[in-house]
């Protein structure tokens, strides 16, 4: 077998913007390859230096220090090898899709009599045929964002950087794009030999790539870099799926305490029962947007009491759950946000939900909550049932209140619902992945 050849090889490369008093460090030692073949998802918080990166990969920017090489050559000037397709692809509101399409050929030498041919022979790989004389305004975000695959397609780029290409649109069409996508690389249908996915989403990064590569901030650096190697269609549900998921949450949150005392043990087991903070999930959102408007993203516990305008009782258990969830670290009444609590401050409300959800499920008392409720009839169990339960571990006002907790926290997150009427708790069924 012969190894694969690698397309891209960044080296050492440090980003400087500013000079003087507000010189600061992007992006900072940064080394990364990419082989032929590889589907390289790039995640990490708003700031992290992401763009930066795909800048500097694709010559758009030259590093202050530091090499890139493609296919072994020093990249200098705009690699032709490489294209962007950013979040919202600008496209000509005065010119056709195929004409959109065109004028990318037009620009790559394609002489005029090829170039209607292999506009609508693209058109048609992304599911646009039909469409070629409509004019971008007539479309949906989707479709628009279709025709930007098409004309990044049509210069037929052996890397393919993508710049967040499905945040702007709503669920289901980034969802359906996503899943053509992944055929057309699948296919080998395109000349594409690799691919660079930046995402703040997770969950669209586990289910697309080949290997994760997780960056934090100040300074914008990469902190792992993880194999993903599940078959294609993934499944969101599938425990692989759900544990690749919880590494990557994991490497932005850090360790930020000990694994036993941070976890505790399922209800009804051997060791302590870990409570869950009663908290409201707008209020623990509330203090990691205030940290996040921070200095280094930092603050004295007892100053934030005051700005934020709570009582100590209401903060303790609000930084309790921040640093539970992973998304802060306490030290010396001083909070500080982790590269998790950044992601979910900067986070749209969807990608929040997502967050919350991967964090809440690796704890004991939900891992055994929803167990529970996988096993019962319908998935399905009356709130008085779960409290019984509970009462083994805890006094009976406690675990009323664990109840109410898991059962607020469960359905932010999309992982339960609940009827009030009938005082039923049930698993939230999940849409399917490639609608
Ligand atoms: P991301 O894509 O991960 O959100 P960026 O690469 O856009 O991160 O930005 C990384 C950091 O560099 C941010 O703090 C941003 O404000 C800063 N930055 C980006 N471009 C410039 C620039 N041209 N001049 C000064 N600062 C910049």
């Amino acid at each position: 077998m012969t190894m694969p050849a690698t397309l891209l090889e960044v080296r050492g490369v440090h980003q400087i913007y500013g000079t003087g008093e507000r010189r600061f460090t992007a992006v900072q030692d940064i080394n990364l390859t990419l082989k032929e073949g590889e589907f390289v998802a790039l995640v990490g918080p708003s700031g992290c230096g992401k763009s930066t990166l795909l800048r500097i990969i694709t010559g758009l920017n030259k590093p202050s220090s530091g090499v890139v090489l493609y296919r072994d050559n020093v990249v200098d000037g705009v690699n032709p090898h490489a294209t962007i397709v950013f979040q919202t692809f600008a496209l000509f509101p005065w010119l056709t899709v195929q004409q959109n399409v065109e004028i990318a050929l037009k620009v790559r030498g394609v002489a005029q009599k090829e170039r209607a041919e292999k506009a609508v022979a693209l058109l048609d790989k992304v599911g646009l045929d039909g469409f070629e004389n409509a004019y971008p305004r007539e479309l949906s975000g989707g479709m628009r964002q279709k025709v930007g695959f098409a004309r990044a397609m049509a210069v037929e780029p052996e890397l393919l950087c993508l710049d967040e290409p499905f945040s702007a649109l709503d669920v289901l069409s980034a969802e359906a794009l996503r899943g053509e996508l992944l055929e057309l690389w699948e296919a080998g249908d395109i000349p594409t030999k690799a691919i660079l996915l930046v995402t703040h989403n997770i969950e669209e990064a586990i289910s697309l790539a080949d290997r994760v590569v997780v960056m934090a901030k100040e300074p914008g650096r990469i902190i792992a870099d993880l194999t993903v190697d599940l078959p294609h269609p993934r499944q969101r549900k599938d425990a692989d799926f759900i544990h690749k998921v919880d590494m990557v949450y994991a490497a932005l949150a850090g360790q930020t305490q000990p694994e036993a005392l941070e976890m505790g043990s399922e209800p009804g087991g051997a060791g302590r029962t870990r409570t869950l903070p009663d908290v409201q999930v707008t209020n623990l959102a509330g203090l990691l947007e205030a940290l996040a408007n921070k200095p280094d993203d930092r603050a004295d516990i007892y100053q934030l009491v005051d700005e934020l305008k709570i009582d100590s009782n209401h903060l303790f258990p609000l930084a309790e759950a921040a640093e539970l969830l992973g998304f802060a670290s306490i030290a010396k009444g001083d909070m500080t946000l982790t590269a998790l609590g950044q992601t979910f401050a900067d986070a749209s409300i969807l990608t929040r939900k997502e967050i919350f959800a991967a964090r809440i499920r690796r704890l004991p008392m939900f891992r055994w909550l929803l167990n529970l409720l996988e096993r019962a009839d319908a998935h399905r169990l009356g709130w008085d049932v779960i409290q019984s339960a509970l009462e083994f571990d805890f006094p009976p006002v406690e675990a009323e209140k664990q109840v109410e907790v898991a059962v607020h926290w469960g359905r932010y997150a999309e992982l339960l619902t609940y009827d009030d009427d009938t005082a039923l708790i049930s698993l939230e069924e999940e849409a399917p992945v490639h609608a």
